[in-house]
């Protein structure tokens, strides 16, 4: 049996923070333990929020923590090449159509349509894409495409949901409701989510399964936020032939006011603390255990 292969993904668009740390030492754990492999992937396919000297701080902290991890790291920035071949395939199945709304034509169709009845939710609570885009007649279609206009790609979720039929993954953690063992995927209940956009081939969704298969990443080790975007993982992972990993989703690290970390403070951030003294056990044993 090959050895199992686990990774740590952070997106270098700020300093790391306990929460990271606890992740990135629970995947660096269960590596040594099991006599497997730990990667670092860099997650800078947004070129708008990720800064170099962010992955510097990235490489120092996790040293500073004592892990270490195998070369050369994968930037998801080098790799457009291969999300675009994966693009290609979902595009050749006629899953992906292009929407041309902004932000703010989206938020107000939703308020549109909301006067109406309250507009479904995606399991992050933001308001699904209400699928206009899909009904544009062709002829309109290829007049906005090339009006030069933005667009994004998304995936058309009932054909893709039936075309894969049902999915399930293995959970090693557990969700947010307790929810472990055979997971069922509810991608349907994420909408027409955005594979890619005009200038940039992936999305997270799609990198990160492209990632995950090119990589040979066997356990998928990763907070709860995540928990239910692995439905969307499933669904692109069966449409492009990916094997699935096993999945082990962690408990969040929060904050003093019971919130998760989303920045970098004086009181959370790896450097900041390490500045004022503390030592990697202390960190550890502020995380407390997986
Ligand atoms: N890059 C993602 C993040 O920083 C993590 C992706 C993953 O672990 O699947 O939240």
């Amino acid at each position: 049996m090959p050895p199992p292969v686990f990774r740590f993904a952070p997106s270098p668009n700020g300093y790391l923070h306990l929460g990271h740390a606890f992740s990135a030492m629970l995947n660096f754990d269960l590596a040594r333990e099991s006599g497997g492999r730990f990667l670092l992937r860099i997650e800078d396919i947004d070129p708008t929020r990720c800064r170099v000297e962010f992955e510097e701080a990235i490489d120092q902290d996790l040293a500073w923590l004592g892990l270490s991890w195998e070369k050369p790291v994968r930037h998801q920035s080098e790799h457009f090449a291969e999300y675009r071949a994966a693009l290609e395939k979902l595009i050749a199945l006629g899953l992906i159509y292009p929407a041309f709304e902004s932000r703010a034509e989206i938020t107000r169709l939703i308020k549109q349509n909301e006067a109406e009845t309250l507009w479904p939710r995606d399991p992050d609570g933001a308001p699904l894409y209400p699928g206009t885009a899909r009904a544009l007649g062709l002829g309109e279609r290829e007049r906005l495409l090339r009006s030069g206009a933005p667009y994004a790609l998304r995936l058309d979720m009932a054909a893709a949901c039936a075309r894969a039929g049902e999915l399930s993954w293995r959970e090693c953690g557990e969700g947010p409701q307790g929810e472990s063992g055979m997971v069922a995927a509810r991608p349907e209940a994420w909408g027409d989510v955005i594979i890619a956009r005009k200038e940039t081939p992936a999305s997270y969704h799609l990198a990160v399964v492209v990632d995950d298969a090119l990589q040979g990443v066997t356990d998928v080790v990763r907070g709860q936020d995540l928990f239910w975007s692995t439905s969307v993982h499933r669904l692109l992972q069966q449409l492009l032939g990916l094997p699935p990993p096993v999945y082990r989703h962690h408990r969040l690290i929060r904050d003093a006011a019971g919130q998760k970390l989303s920045k970098s403070t004086e009181a959370t951030g790896l450097r900041e603390l390490r500045a004022g003294g503390a030592t990697p056990a202390e960190i550890r044993r502020r995380v407390g255990p997986a």
